[in-house]
């Protein structure tokens, strides 16, 4: 991924753990589904999304960015945002 993501207001301040990113230099568009995707084709493209994650070697930094910033849209630390909001309500206690 490049540095500033495409579809959110809320990019994450440059920080050097970008420069280390696994997705630098991707196809910014396979960590964000397309509009009214759904499905098996929502669940394919995460899971691509999640495979260059797998293999990120600052996975946690960008996780504990996504988490602070309630960041809405996309695949940030191998997690959807569906899969951040459960992660911070379980936080939440
Ligand atoms: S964890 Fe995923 S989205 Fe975050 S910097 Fe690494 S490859 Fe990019």
């Amino acid at each position: 991924m490049t540095v500033v993501p495409p579809k959110t207001s809320a990019a994450p301040p440059w920080s050097s753990w970008q420069l280390r990113a696994a997705c630098r230099g991707e196809d910014t568009t396979i960590f964000y589904l397309h509009d009214g995707e759904r499905g098996p084709s929502a669940r394919r493209h995460e899971a691509e999304a999640k495979r260059i994650c797998a293999q990120c070697p600052v996975l946690e930094e960008c996780l504990s960015w996504a988490l602070e910033a309630r960041e809405p849209w996309g695949v940030w630390g191998g997690l959807t945002p569906q899969e951040r909001s459960q992660l911070l309500l379980i936080e939440a206690g």
